[in-house]
């Protein structure tokens, strides 16, 4: 059997910087672990638009739907703001999410004990907090019709719509229940269900897939804003929340916020199983493409690295492996190796994005 494939997308500023690290741990995989990848490289974001006129290139596009995983670093800068909408990095991005109907976005919140002082909460609120936010990221109300800024009477009225199918719900749900499978076994579901129909459908689906498909995993609801509220004051409450689309946008920034550094931050957006049972998948940091930042050797790769364990165990089932680069990474962070944004006020000497790849190595 052929070896499992990762297509790499490096994209814009830090973004190459970020993936050389994790190129670099691909190969240790390769070389140490005999876990061997089929990589390929190819372009995205600006580096793409230099190149092809265009964010993502019709070529790049279907070598991503034949990947078992795509990888992507980041896109955007300043050099493209000038860039008509259409052809903007952003849009590379916008495209495959799309293309390949990624539905549901995992966004890890899970603080390192090293860095528990650096959250803006109490050291017990955070310290070895591990939550898992599942977002609908294809369907809501940043795509439902109607749409547009209409006359009406006289003045102008902004619309946008809520909307969602019942379809779109029970698959969003079911890839939340498997995460908690694999996890401690609970899901809190968020919605505004007391003020919106949408809302209504949604708790009612999420409580039918589990009544049906999943009786063991401890289901609850909750409105929202009151999860807003649990998230900031007793995290640790949480396993897996499952939530739309504009909610998990809002509470996943939130949750991030928890564990410190946006260079901490990885994420993974899973679509419907292909052929061979693996979901097609998209893995990348929260982060941007940090202009003010980029090519001097000072980005964290944590959030790219964290990434690429997330691919190992969400598409290769290589759970173990995964857990073995997280506590290396743990390890390095517990005997204080820092890249600049993870130095409190004290100070000190941190590593370049190089040192930090190395250290993680290392081991
Ligand atoms: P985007 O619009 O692409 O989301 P953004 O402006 O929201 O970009 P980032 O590009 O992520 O945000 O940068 C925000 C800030 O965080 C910047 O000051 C940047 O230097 C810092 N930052 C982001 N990622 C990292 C990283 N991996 N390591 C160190 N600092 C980072
Ligand atoms: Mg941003």
């Amino acid at each position: 059997m052929s070896n499992p494939s990762i297509l790499i997308l490096p994209g814009d500023g830090i973004g190459p910087e970020v993936m050389g690290e994790v190129k670099k741990i691909i190969s240790w995989f390769g070389d140490k672990r005999g876990l061997t990848f089929d990589v390929s490289e190819d372009l995205v974001g600006g580096a793409a638009y230099d190149v092809h006129g265009v964010p993502l290139a019709d070529e790049t596009m279907a070598k991503a739907q034949a990947a078992d995983a795509v990888l992507l670093g980041a896109v955007g800068g300043p050099k493209y703001d000038v860039l008509d909408f259409s052809v903007k990095p952003e849009r590379g991005l916008l495209r495959l999410r799309k293309e390949m109907d990624l539905f549901s976005n995992l966004r890890p919140a899970q603080c390192f004990d090293a860095l528990a002082d650096f959250s803006s909460l109490k050291k017990d609120v955070v310290a070895g907090l591990d939550i898992m936010i599942v977002r609908e990221l294809t369907s809501g109300v940043y795509f439902g019709e109607p749409r547009g800024i209409f006359e009406e009477n006289g003045e102008r009225v902004g619309i946008n719509t809520q909307r969602y199918t019942e379809s779109e719900v029970e698959r969003v749900a079911r890839s939340a229940f498997e995460l908690a499978k694999r996890r401690r076994n609970k899901v809190c579901s968020m919605e505004k269900a007391n003020v919106m129909e949408s809302g209504i459908l949604w708790r009612e689906v999420v409580q039918r897939v589990h009544d049906e498909e999943y009786p063991d995993v401890e289901l609850s609801h909750m409105y929202a804003d009151n999860g807003a509220m649990q998230l900031v004051r007793w995290p640790k409450q949480f396993d897996v929340i499952v939530t739309d689309n504009l909610f998990g946008d809002i509470l996943s920034d939130c949750a991030a916020m928890l564990t410190g550094s946006l260079g901490m931050l990885p994420s993974a957006s899973l679509g419907a199983p292909m052929e061979n049972g693996r979901p097609k998948a998209l893995y990348e940091p929260v982060h941007g493409s940090a202009p003010d930042i980029a090519g001097q050797g000072k980005a964290n790769p944590i959030a790219c690295i964290l990434s690429f364990a997330m691919a190992l165990r969400y598409s290769f089932d290589q759970g173990d492996e995964a857990t073995r680069l997280e506590q290396a990474i743990e390890k390095v962070l517990a005997d204080g190796v820092r890249t600049a944004d993870l130095m409190g006020p004290e100070g000190g000497t941190p590593v370049s994005t190089s040192g930090m790849g190395d250290a993680i190595i290392a081991a």
